[in-house]
């Protein structure tokens, strides 16, 4: 799936190591998603700025990608 911001690169499944919550997430610009359905109809969020939020650094480290492509 094309990511539906920027459209400049393909949606990825990860993992956030320490939370094991598992998100979708726009490697170009760094949006990510919940939910496989919430992909264009939620509002985005910010990785860094969620990663932050929860006391993580916000590299891409902190992720295990589980499909490099949905
Ligand atoms: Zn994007």
């Amino acid at each position: 799936m094309i990511c539906p911001r920027c459209q400049q690169d393909y949606i990825a499944q990860a993992r956030i190591k320490v939370t094991e919550t598992v998100i979708f997430i726009c490697p170009e610009c760094d949006s990510i998603w919940f939910g496989l359905e919430k992909i264009g109809r939620m509002p985005f969020l910010d990785y860094g700025t969620y990663m932050e939020g929860i006391g993580l650094s916000g590299l891409w480290d902190e992720l295990e990608i589980l499909v490099e492509r949905i």
